[in-house]
């Protein structure tokens, strides 16, 4: 729009002190606030839980009761033992994977670390959040524990540092919020646009929208790995007692 002398007035003064004459300008030369006015679409209600319940869109991986959403990652039923409205890794018997694939989501989960604590570094209260079975978001004894930091609790496991230690002492329990987008491939490995991890520990930002770098890994360098739009979210066995509940997904 190009701007008068008289609109820029108008336009820089409140409408008491301006005369009639420049009023009526003022009125000619504003665009209509309703041409910037977006009515559809509608956004769906979605009814937030209350306190620590799941919003009502929410994918409910676990009830507090049985490990249904469940299975070992070969397929066979999940052997992690349910007590106390949450569950728990029974070392060895490998990692859990949910029977639904997910893609882009907000993930809610809570874990809880050992209340006493055995092992330093990585080798106490260990375990991880595997998304699409493959981008680890770690879990790990992070109070007052030092290990490399870009494996401590909230990092992406080699790939990213959290931007802060947001740990809880062990025994408490904890949550990770995350928000999820999963890549897009283009041929072959190829990566047209790469996942996108944000991650809130225990309500505090600690990874930023960071772009995945391929497959979270313990030695070398990650590379991306076609796989589905949609994979199972996976839970780590690293051999700690590590406990989780209260776990819901929306997808996204
Ligand atoms: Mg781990």
């Amino acid at each position: 729009m190009r701007l008068t002398s008289a609109s820029l007035v108008a336009a820089t003064l409140p409408a008491f002190l301006l005369s009639p004459i420049q009023s009526a300008i003022a009125q000619q030369t504003q665009p209509d606030p309703k041409a910037t006015e977006v009515w559809q679409p509608v956004p769906r209600t979605v009814t937030p839980g209350e306190g620590a319940a799941p919003p009502s869109d929410a994918i409910i991986l676990f009830n507090g009761k049985d490990l249904d959403a469940w299975q070992q990652v070969d397929g066979s039923p999940a052997k992690w033992k349910v007590s106390d409205n949450s569950f728990t890794v029974v070392k060895s018997t490998g990692n859990l994977r949910t029977k639904r694939a997910f893609g882009d989501c907000q993930l809610h989960i809570e874990w809880r670390t050992p209340a006493q604590v055995e092992g330093e570094g990585q080798e106490r209260g260990n375990s991880g959040v595997f998304l699409q079975g493959r981008y680890e978001v770690q879990v790990l004894d992070s109070y007052d524990n030092i290990t490399f930091s870009n494996g401590q609790a909230a990092s992406v496991y080699k790939q990213y540092i959290p931007l802060v230690n947001a740990s809880k002492p062990p025994g408490e329990w904890q949550s990770y919020d995350i928000i999820f987008r999963a890549p897009r491939f283009g041929s072959g490995d190829s990566v047209v646009t790469p996942g996108y991890v944000t991650v809130f520990h225990n309500g505090v930002l600690v990874q930023d929208h960071v772009a995945l770098k391929g497959t979270t890994v313990n030695s070398g360098t990650p590379a991306y790995h076609r796989h589905e739009l949609k994979e199972p979210l996976t839970l780590q066995d690293h051999g700690f007692p590590v406990s989780y509940r209260n776990i819901w997904i929306r997808e996204l």
